[in-house]
């Protein structure tokens, strides 16, 4: 491998590039677009685009494309290559301003949600310079918006890049208060840590439910899972090894900051994590890690499964979106401070959070629903699908004694006024850490827990931003009228914690009585599924205040829903038909087989001696041909139950009918396939089994 720091972002037109290929005038001009976002004139728009080229052409590439992410969940791009004919012959590589500003790539197969039949038929990808280009193969890849003609967003990158203007808007406003004049920006950042599978690629192919659907359908309980925790943090198999040393050196390449690998609870699973950055940046690099594990894995034989829950009765994986806010001159906002002052700013910038959690938790379930994740939450692995938060006992306190104008009682045991007192440092909790929480405080910015492996960590801070900027507009509207400001201050602190303490949780989130307690006594919200919670996306309180920040508009909400619900029922649908294709021509045919085998292991005994009874033959073929008429009855019922489904138009009856039809007679359907498993001779079994594919990467 080569060494590091030569190669670190080697494939990325980063600021080291553009400043050494730019003019002095260029590069000041590019600088001001990505930090401030001025406007960008296509004189310098040219420039850029030469230099790109010229660096890109020197690096190996050929071709250029504009990279987007669709609603599909996943990236999209469009090559299309640098040459165009010269006059002698021959051809010239070639790249404008305008290719790099804008592209049109043909968009009528993208989801839309209806937009484009409303607006316009096609699409367009708008250049984002606050993520760098970077070259991937023989391309060089150009990070875009995606919108339709009418200027609506269809992809996710274009309500986040709204979504933190207006976090900066709103917590510009809040910072002016406290009299800091000197930050011109305010942004939101992210490192996500991501799980996932490795899985061998010979025994992934015999499985036609991982190669359809991303996770098995069938499989029986190996006797060996996740119970002797030994797999977590455990020394790290060579073959898992040389894929991550791999891994990294190409994340690395592409200047993504790959930090931390460790192997996770269940058997197979494993974790990486980068150094977090700003969250757009942080976005499109999620996305470039999941596709390039995926790459490096077939390379090692190898597949990186990335499903919210490819094995039934294991962890499944999810994502945790570490997120703070920080300004331009390198202030953590969540980060409690050194003056009163400070931790009056600090404990605001809190209570904003709190505020907006409590306020949109359904925002927060809905931006990660997906039939993959319904799996996960709230099956005692992940955290439930009720939101709350987790603060630790010190910071707990501190706002207790504010809330009731009496002690603190910590170490000082002062009064905590606001603007007065100093707060306690709170360090970072590492021996009584709640992992059980959606939502929690880990000392100097929130661990979002709630997201599904797959999912793109667009959504989750799209909500996040939008929230807390709500919250902070509220605050910023009451405060900017305010005779007295501190006095105002704390009152406003006060109230807050006051109406939104119920949000706050810190016992374990795992435990049925928490449900009940959250539902029944507190009234948190429990969307237990994405039909459950998807809908209310379009509910008044939601709709206006992401409209009200220019976050989305009322036909791209809309859209968004639509798409989702049908991306649930889609996905749903597959997994379904795949059982009963599975349940049908492979597992049915191998019982048969083995049931064959057995009458003939019978009757070679009876020809040796009438007498013997064979009892064991008989009543193993006896349980398996009831085993196959019950798979088999199950099979007709779930593809009667496909049948009607197929036939609803509306996509919030559909997905409702799969949530409450279709789910249980998928299960129905598993139940007597895993038991077949348990009762079938290895040899004669269509495809690995749990046990292959859990301890088959050594
Ligand atoms: P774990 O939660 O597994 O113990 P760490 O706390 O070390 O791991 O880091 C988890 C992730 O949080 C990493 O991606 C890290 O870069 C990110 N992170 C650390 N500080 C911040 C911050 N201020 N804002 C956003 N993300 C952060
Ligand atoms: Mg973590």
């Amino acid at each position: 491998m080569s060494y590091v720091p030569e190669n670190f972002g080697s494939l990325v037109f980063d600021d080291r590039v553009m400043k050494a290929n730019l003019s002095a005038k260029v590069y000041a001009s590019v600088k001001k677009t990505i930090d401030e976002g001025a406007k960008l004139d296509i004189g310098v728009a040219n420039a850029v685009a030469n230099a790109m080229k010229e660096w890109a052409v020197e690096n190996g590439a050929t071709h250029y494309t504009h990279w987007f992410q669709p609603l599909t969940g996943i990236t999209a791009e469009k090559h299309d290559s640098f040459i165009a004919p010269s006059p002698d012959g021959g051809v010239i590589m070639e790249f404008s301003g305008k290719e790099l500003i804008k592209g049109e790539p043909d968009a009528s197969s993208f989801p839309s949600g209806g937009l484009r039949a409303t607006f316009e038929a096609r699409g367009y990808t708008a250049w984002d310079p606050t993520s760098y280009a970077f070259i991937k193969g023989k391309t060089l890849c150009i990070p875009t918006a995606f919108c339709s003609y009418g200027g609506e967003a269809l992809d996710k990158k274009t309500p986040l890049l709204r979504s933190m203007d207006a976090l900066n808007k709103q917590a510009l406003r809040i910072l002016r208060l406290f009299g800091n004049d000197s930050v011109k920006c305010v942004r939101s950042n992210v490192g996500p840590e991501q799980e996932y599978f490795l899985v061998d690629k010979k025994m992934y192919d015999k499985r036609p439910d991982l190669r359809f659907t991303g996770r098995t359908l069938f499989g029986a309980k190996p006797p060996k899972g996740q119970q002797m925790n030994d797999h977590y943090f455990g020394v790290i198999p060579p073959r898992v090894a040389a894929y991550m040393e791999e891994l990294n050196d190409e994340l690395w390449k592409l200047g993504i900051l790959a930090k931390t690998e460790h192997n996770e609870v269940a058997p197979a699973q494993h974790e990486l994590a980068p150094i977090y950055s700003t969250t757009n940046i942080a976005t499109d690099h999620n996305q470039l890690t999941m596709e390039i594990m995926q790459r490096v894995a077939l390379r090692h034989g190898l597949v990186c499964l990335l499903h919210e829950k490819p094995f039934a009765g294991v962890n499944g994986s999810g994502k945790h979106n570490n997120w703070s806010i920080n300004t331009d001159t390198g202030l953590n906002l969540l980060s409690p401070g050194e003056t009163p002052y400070e931790n009056a700013q600090f404990l605001l910038l809190l209570c904003a959070v709190i505020k907006a959690v409590d306020d949109y938790q359904d925002l927060l379930r809905i931006s990660v629903a997906t039939a993959g994740n319904d799996h996960r939450l709230g099956a005692n692995e992940a955290p439930p699908a009720v939101v709350s938060i987790f603060l630790g006992d010190e910071l707990n306190a501190v706002l207790e004694a504010i809330e009731t104008d009496s002690p603190y009682k910590g170490a000082e045991k002062t009064q905590m006024k606001l603007g007065v007192d100093v707060l306690p440092k709170f360090n970072r909790d590492t021996t009584d850490r709640n992992r059980t929480s959606p939502f929690a405080f880990t000392g100097n910015k929130f661990e979002f827990r709630m997201l599904g492996s797959s999912n793109s960590i667009a959504c989750a801070n799209i909500m996040l931003n939008s929230a807390v900027a709500e919250s902070l507009k509220i605050f910023a509207d009451t405060l900017e009228k305010a005779e007295d400001f501190e006095a105002e201050l704390h009152e406003l602190i006060k109230n807050t914690i006051r109406q939104h303490k119920n949000i706050i949780f810190n016992g374990n989130g795992y435990d049925d009585e928490w449900i009940k307690e959250a539902t029944e006594k507190r009234g948190l919200l429990n969307y237990r599924t994405t039909p459950d919670c998807m809908p209310h996306l379009l509910d008044a309180k939601n709709a206006d205040m992401l409209i009200s920040h220019g976050v989305f508009s009322e036909a791209e909400l809309k859209s968004r829903c639509e798409i989702m619900l049908d991306n649930y029922c889609k996905t749903v649908v597959i997994e379904a038909d795949t059982m009963v294709e599975m349940a049908k021509t492979l597992i049915i045919p191998a019982i048969e087989e083995y049931s064959l085998e057995a009458a003939k292991a019978a009757r070679a005994k009876k020809a040796v001696n009438e007498t013997l009874p064979c009892s064991y033959e008989n009543k193993l073929i006896k349980k398996l041909s009831n085993l196959t008429d019950s798979i088999a009855s199950k099979a007709d019922e779930l593809d009667g139950a496909l049948c009607d489904i197929r036939g609803i138009e509306d996509v919030v009856e559909q997905s409702c009918a799969i949530r409450d039809i279709l789910l249980d007679r998928m299960d129905a359907l598993r139940r007597p396939c895993d038991e077949a498993e348990k009762l079938t001779a290895k040899k004669y079994w269509p495809f690995p089994t749990y046990g292959d594919l859990l301890f088959g990467v050594n």
